[in-house]
């Protein structure tokens, strides 16, 4: 194909027929942030650092007024961009950007909840539905079911008590299921060592998950649930392409931040983001990606 189509016919088309990549438009995203329980200075900027690095995105960073002061002017035009990328677990959004957000995904758009964003509006019933899987903030049985791996099946678990929970953060293996031939994770290794990050269990919600990709297993004497835990998965939600990560604790320096320094962290939100902007993942597999036994780390958040 490179023959047939040069770079330079990519240039004039503005898309890429060949891989050159340099010559297609990039991705246009945003990252919505600016009220969390957790470092958001540090996460907005690996993630955006992540994304553009690799030279396939140009990212805007949405950061709304700090807790407690007024949001009726905090709004993003949505319309404008290819992938979301939720980095927010605040105050509530005024109607205006609740309703501008759900036409955005209602209209087929691309999002990505990552890490703490799936704590956020727990009585927002369809942010529920677009997350599939939450916690804290209240949850319980009223969310919806527990939903784990167990048996080779993901099962519904409609057993009451609180959802979400993560014990002592530890490195941890994580293990492809259902969704191998996803884009997102065609060719990735089917188990791979995560850097030491928290490992979210017990999560409930709608739980409408579309490909299960990654799940991990909560260790109980590391005061997890004790059960092979969903953490990587699509949401089944309209023509919306919806990427959920409950990876990537954000760590107290982009310099110290081992969680989103990790190369399967970093690949993972480059393949997702590709994904849920265009519905395909032309990034090839890179040579760096953790195994079974070993940690990568990329802590220049680059290739
Ligand atoms: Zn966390």
């Amino acid at each position: 194909m490179r023959k047939l189509f040069p770079a330079l016919v990519c240039a004039v088309l503005g898309l890429c027929l060949c891989g050159c990549r340099q010559a297609a438009q990039p991705i246009r995203g945003v990252i919505v942030t600016g009220q969390n329980n957790h470092n958001w200075p540090v996460s907005s900027e690996a993630i955006r650092q992540t994304l553009e690095n690799s030279g396939l995105f140009s990212m805007d960073v949405a950061v709304s007024p700090a807790a407690g002061e007024d949001m009726s002017g905090f709004s993003v035009d949505f319309s404008r961009y290819e992938v979301v990328v939720l980095d927010y677990n605040g105050d509530p959004w005024s109607e205006t950007m609740q309703q501008a957000f759900l036409d955005y995904v209602q209209a087929g758009g691309g999002v990505i909840v990552y890490h703490a964003a799936d704590n956020a509006f727990p009585e927002w019933e369809e942010f529920n539905r677009i997350i599939a899987l939450g916690g804290w903030g209240g949850r319980n049985e009223h969310s919806g079911p527990y939903r784990y791996w167990q048996d080779g099946a993901l099962v519904r678990d409609t057993l009451p008590g609180p959802g979400g929970s993560h014990g002592a953060r530890h490195e941890y293996v994580l293990t492809l299921r259902s969704g191998a031939e996803h884009p997102i994770v065609k060719g990735l290794p089917a188990r791979w060592m995560h850097a030491e990050d928290e490992l979210y269990d017990r999560m409930r919600g709608p739980g409408e998950i579309g490909d299960l990709l990654y799940t991990a297993y909560a260790d109980s004497t590391l005061r997890g649930s004790g059960r092979e835990e969903p953490l990587v998965f699509t949401v089944d939600y309209g023509k919306a392409r919806i990427f959920h990560t409950m990876l990537g604790h954000a760590g107290e320096t982009l310099e110290n931040n081992p969680a989103m320094q990790c190369t399967g962290f970093q690949v993972l939100l480059l393949r997702a983001a590709e994904w849920c902007a265009r519905g395909q993942v032309t990034q090839k597999v890179p040579a760096d990606f953790p195994t079974d036994t070993q940690v990568s780390l990329r802590p220049e958040y680059r290739p």
